[in-house]
């Protein structure tokens, strides 16, 4: 079982995002920003371009819907979308508010936030987050 199935399952705690029955959004626990948020599919599956092209279209609605929270809770330019999926073989996309293209930098230095600090900013998503 992967890491993100144990997450999606509750094995694994998480700064829960969004949620419907099929996809999961949770903190990115090193965000880049703040309200850095990956967004994943509950079924196990490695590489996003193995899903198939309904369940890929699902994802990607559903991580619409997420980057719309994340909008409204952390106003910013625009919310940028971005699957690396190098270290974690369970597909995802990494939601990360934007106030200039440099925010989208991998190798940035990741903040170190409290764990009060991380469940306001998922509280503060998951309230704006639309089902
Ligand atoms: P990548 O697979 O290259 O897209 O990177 C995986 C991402 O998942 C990294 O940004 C990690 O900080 C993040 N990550 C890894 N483990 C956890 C976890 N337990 N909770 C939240 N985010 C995680």
């Amino acid at each position: 079982m992967s890491i993100f199935t144990k997450i999606a399952e509750g094995e694994i705690p998480s700064y829960k995002c969004a949620e419907n029955e099929e996809f999961y959004a949770f903190l990115d626990i090193n965000p880049l920003v703040k309200g850095h948020t990956l967004v994943i599919p509950r079924r196990e599956v490695d590489y996003i371009f193995d899903m198939n092209d309904d369940e890929l279209a699902r994802f990607q609605v559903f991580a619409k819907q997420v980057a719309i929270a994340i909008k409204k809770a952390f106003p910013c330019i625009k919310v940028g979308q971005a699957v690396l999926g190098l270290e974690v073989p369970h597909a995802h996309i990494h939601l990360v508010p934007m106030q200039s293209e440099k925010d989208m930098n991998f190798r940035n230095e990741k903040l170190s936030l409290s764990a009060e600090e991380m469940q306001a900013i998922a509280d503060k998503i998951y309230s704006e987050f639309v089902k």
